[in-house]
């Protein structure tokens, strides 16, 4: 999943951006708010997450101004405490959730995915199919009971097809979700990354769950595609 931040505090940025990368989130940041809303309005994201306190243009009008755009990606606000206005005017402007500085961020983690779970319509955060089993907050991997290691990108890769199983993903949706603003395309990785995945996922088993559909992309499904 990508994730844009916009965040002037340098130091905060680059320590949310190490966390949630680790977490296996591509992560795009913005220091200000005319960068932030360029990156927003031409990029593809699952959730932004910006300061209300920003050079240029700040968190509110920035929100405003992309509900007006019509733009619908997931709005998580970081406010300062004393801010208490601020998220309110943030939520009225069209933000989702907010954030009070300064927060653990296991806390962020837990939102991120929380909003994550709304916009792609689930319930929980445990995504199952056939005998195969995904939790996207602990990030474990279980196919017939028996846990499977992946790394993240990988694992990110997996989330995207299983928040939208029996639905096709392109080969541009997998490298607009899964990897940042500074990847440079090479032709076959997204292909190379499938094929290590149906390794681990599909050796073996009785019925297959990543299937290919040439020329348009991926599914991930118990059915015929
Ligand atoms: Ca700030």
């Amino acid at each position: 999943m990508r994730i844009l931040l916009i965040e002037d505090e340098k130091r905060l940025s680059h320590f949310i951006k190490k966390g949630l990368t680790e977490n296996g989130f591509a992560v795009d940041q913005a220091f200000d708010g005319e960068e932030g809303l360029y990156l927003a309005q031409y990029e593809s994201y699952d959730v932004i997450i910006m300061d209300v306190m920003l050079p240029k243009m700040n968190g509110i009008e920035m929100c405003q101004k992309l509900r007006t755009l019509k733009k619908e990606t997931p709005i998580l606000i970081l406010t300062a405490k004393s801010e208490v206005e601020d998220k309110i005017k943030g939520l009225d402007s069209g933000a989702d959730d907010y954030l009070t500085k300064p927060f653990e961020f296991a806390e962020l983690k837990a939102r991120i995915n929380a909003l994550l779970r709304r916009s792609y319509r689930q319930v929980s955060n445990n995504l199952a199919i056939d005998n195969f089993e995904v939790n996207t907050s602990k990030h474990t991997v279980f196919r017939n009971k028996k846990p499977i290691k992946l790394t993240p990108k990988e694992f990110a890769i997996l989330e995207l097809l299983l928040r939208q199983k029996h639905e096709v993903v392109t080969r541009t949706q997998i490298i607009e979700h899964v990897w940042d603003y500074n990847f440079e395309s090479l032709s076959n990785v997204v292909d190379v990354f499938m094929g290590t995945l149906r390794k681990k996922i599909d050796k073996g088993e009785k019925v297959k769950l990543i299937h290919t559909l040439h020329g348009v992309g991926y599914m991930i499904t118990d059915k015929t595609p």
